[in-house]
């Protein structure tokens, strides 16, 4: 913090994206803090850690051999941040007014305080938008077969020569099935109307798998296992027919919302989906000193190295931002 009480970089956020912005900016003495937010379950579960805090596994993300599980992955984040001097705060940001177009932006919090900051690095990320199916966050949290992300989850050995269901009808949901198609012995697509909203191209890649299959017309009423999930449970919406279909894996693609709801009044600029608008392929957002990283501003990759890789360029345009102000 300055001598005027104004900090130097504010990070929102507690997933890959703002601890890694948190490491960078401390290891550059901008003495960072970081507001990880508190637990919520709208629009889906959200608790400080972020997305990982919802996974067991996590096999992708480099230099952990041997997989690590992903509560595990964010308190080592966490821990690192620290180790350089980050003030951690638990709280949410709830309102910013960023309307002096430079700096010192002002953040108000849910603990009721009001805080100025230079420079800002949104990094709130998104959540997995899920059916709301009674038993289907207890299999998705203990790893129990069911998950929000085929290619985070859908290579692991459970999942292998297993039949296997995508909940959806867009592109996303064609992606994740197409890329299960190569682990799986089937791969059903449950789709509530009898046509699907995906790109006509990414439905005949889905399609032209030996091991592709939609059901039409059928809607999820939840998800059966003790321990892993054993079958789903369907109803079809035009008879109102009930069956079971046993799979080792439920994936739900039916989009993700980005956590930029308490942005929306402040000028930032967004995409149709809500995902904050980047200037050049930095970080830099469409306000002066405001810095966005991570899933808050990708709506394509969505991974927790894509995240953190945003997050470290985050800290490194925030720091030549200050720099050149004189502020650092
Ligand atoms: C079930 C599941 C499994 C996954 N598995 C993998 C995997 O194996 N490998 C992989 O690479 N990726 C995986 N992902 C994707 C990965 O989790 C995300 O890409 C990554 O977490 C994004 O990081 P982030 O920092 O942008 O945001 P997030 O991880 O979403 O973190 C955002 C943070 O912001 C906080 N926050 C939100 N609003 C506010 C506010 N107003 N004020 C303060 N704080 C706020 C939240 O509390 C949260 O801590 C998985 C995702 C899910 C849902």
């Amino acid at each position: 913090m300055s001598e005027s009480g104004t900090e130097k970089v504010v990070i929102i956020g507690s997933g890959p994206a703002g601890w890694t912005a948190a490491v960078y900016a401390a290891r550059a003495n901008l003495d960072p803090v970081v507001y990880v937010g508190v637990p919520k379950q709208d629009p889906g579960p959200v608790l400080p850690g972020g997305q990982l805090m919802l996974t067991t596994d996590v096999e992708n993300y480099p230099g952990f051999p041997e997989g690590v599980s992903g509560p595990e992955m964010m308190m080592k984040f966490e821990e690192q941040a620290k180790r350089f001097g980050t003030r951690v705060v638990g709280e949410d940001i709830t309102r910013c007014d960023f309307s002096s177009d430079g700096s010192p932006h002002t953040l108000h919090t849910s603990g009721g305080k009001v805080i100025k900051a230079h420079a800002v690095i949104i990094a709130t990320g998104a959540t997995a938008n899920w059916l709301g199916l009674e038993n289907e966050m207890r299999l998705a949290r203990s790893g129990g077969g069911v998950s929000a992300c085929a290619v985070c989850d859908g290579a692991l050995p459970v999942f292998r020569d297993k039949p296997l269901a995508v909940v959806g009808g867009g592109d996303t949901a064609m992606e994740e099935a197409t890329y299960l198609t190569k682990f799986a012995s089937r791969v059903y697509v449950i789709h509530r109307r009898d046509q699907l909203r995906a790109s006509k191209v990414m439905q005949e890649r889905f399609m032209s798998k030996p091991n592709a299959e939609v059901l039409w017309n059928k809607v999820v009423l939840d998800v059966l296992g003790d321990e892993k999930i054993r079958a789903m449970r369907l109803q079809d919406t035009v008879t109102g027919e009930e069956s079971e279909l046993e799979v080792a894996g439920m994936f739900v693609a039916i989009g993700h919302t980005p956590a930029t709801k308490f942005l929306r009044e402040t000028g930032l600029e967004f995409d149709d989906a809500g995902y904050i608008d980047l200037k050049d392929r930095s970080s830099r957002t469409t306000i002066e000193g405001v810095f966005a990283a991570g899933d808050v501003a990708d709506a394509k990759y969505r991974q927790a190295v894509t995240a953190a890789g945003m997050g470290c360029q985050a800290a490194m345009d925030a720091e030549h931002w200050l720099g050149a102000k004189g502020l650092n």
